[in-house]
């Protein structure tokens, strides 16, 4: 196997910088600026976000990764006493150490179920049905993800009707968008139209996965709720000094579109790779594929050959199922290595 092969599709973020993040780095590299986001590039940076989301009032604290942006999110809605709602699969239920619950000072995730990692009003009324009493946490937000843990997508009008039932429940809806712009292709639709148009009141934007390098971006779409969270970031550890390192590539990837290229380039890497697993004899495909993932349950000497190999690939629904992410560097000769290592291995 070719050295670069081997962590082709075993995350989005096995990738380098894109080039569009990568040029606007250089060019911030090359002058001194302002510290702690005084810059001209972290100001670029929020209005291009305000143009993005078409909110003029949209408040924006850039932090350095997704656990970060969730976590603090997230302490900004809940009290310690209070509870989250979220699928069972989500990122701040199974791969954030605890950090929402430490940095809400104690809020109590609630895991619930739901097909394709998808939570729909009915589990979350269910939820929130259970216990109403003093003696348990009170639920105060509904945290989702767009695009979910197994690839797949809300509609808008899923996230309307989600947003609806929340409000009806007293709770605040978050959203983790560690791959949001990979659902806004997906859907073809703006990125107001799949945030607080429909209901959102603070998401969590990542472009690590799309291209950038490092940093993800908490967004209030009610600017009350973002009363001292600049005291927030800076005493968890998450204001960078030189903030340009970081607000440079979110310009580099805002410019003209940049994002959407390579969203819609990693969206058709995963839909070509799983057509062509499709089509091998024995594979089965897991979940609708409608961002950059693919999830497929390989026989376990296909599994046992691509390990192997040296292939690397989390198993995140379960034991021999592979979860294959693409990005915007998978290239065709990943894609034909995979699927030529797979055909050779498939008992026929
Ligand atoms: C990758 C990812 C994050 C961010 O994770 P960090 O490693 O903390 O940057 C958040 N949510 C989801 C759904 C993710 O896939």
């Amino acid at each position: 196997m070719e050295a670069d092969h081997a962590y082709a599709f075993a995350s989005d973020n096995t990738s380098g910088i894109a080039p569009p993040a990568w040029a606007a780095l250089q060019e911030a590299n090359a002058s001194t600026v302002g510290s702690y986001g005084d810059d001209p590039y972290t100001e670029e940076a929020c209005q291009r976000l305000r143009e993005f989301f078409e909110h003029d009032a949209l408040q924006v604290f850039f932090v350095f990764n997704g656990t970060a942006a969730n976590a603090l999110a997230l302490s900004a809605i809940c009290q310690g006493y209070h509870a989250i709602i979220a699928h069972e699969k989500a990122h701040i239920m199974t791969d954030e150490c605890g950090a929402p619950e430490h940095f809400t000072g104690g809020a109590k995730i609630l895991p619930c179920p739901g097909e394709h990692a998808k939570l729909t009003p009915a589990v979350v009324e269910n939820a929130v049905a259970k216990r109403r009493d003093l003696h348990f946490p009170k639920p105060r937000a509904l945290s989702l993800t767009q695009a979910t843990e197994f690839g797949t997508t809300y509609e808008k009008g899923e996230m309307e009707a989600l947003s609806q039932c929340a409000q009806s429940l007293g709770l605040r809806v978050h959203l983790d968008g560690a791959r949001f712009t990979h659902a806004l292709v997906h859907h073809d639709l703006s990125p107001a139209d799949l945030s607080w148009r429909v209901g959102v009141d603070v998401m969590s934007l990542g472009l690590t996965k799309l291209g950038a390098g490092v940093g993800e971006a908490v967004l209030f779409f009610d600017a009350d709720l973002a009363q001292e969270f600049d005291y927030r970031c800076k005493q968890a550890g998450q204001l960078a000094s030189k903030m340009r390192i970081l607000t440079a590539t979110w310009c580099g990837l805002l410019r003209d579109d940049a994002w959407r290229a390579l969203a819609t380039e990693a969206n058709a890497k995963a839909t070509q790779l799983r057509q062509r697993l499709g089509e091998i004899p024995g594979i089965e495909l897991l979940f609708p594929t409608e961002a950059n993932a693919v999830f497929a349950r390989f026989p376990a000497i296909v599994h046992e050959g691509l390990q192997a190999k040296g292939w690397h690939y989390y198993e995140l629904a379960g034991v021999g199922d592979a979860r294959l992410m693409c990005s915007w560097a998978t290239t065709q000769d990943h894609i034909d290595a995979f699927i030529s290592d797979v055909n050779a291995l498939i008992d026929r």
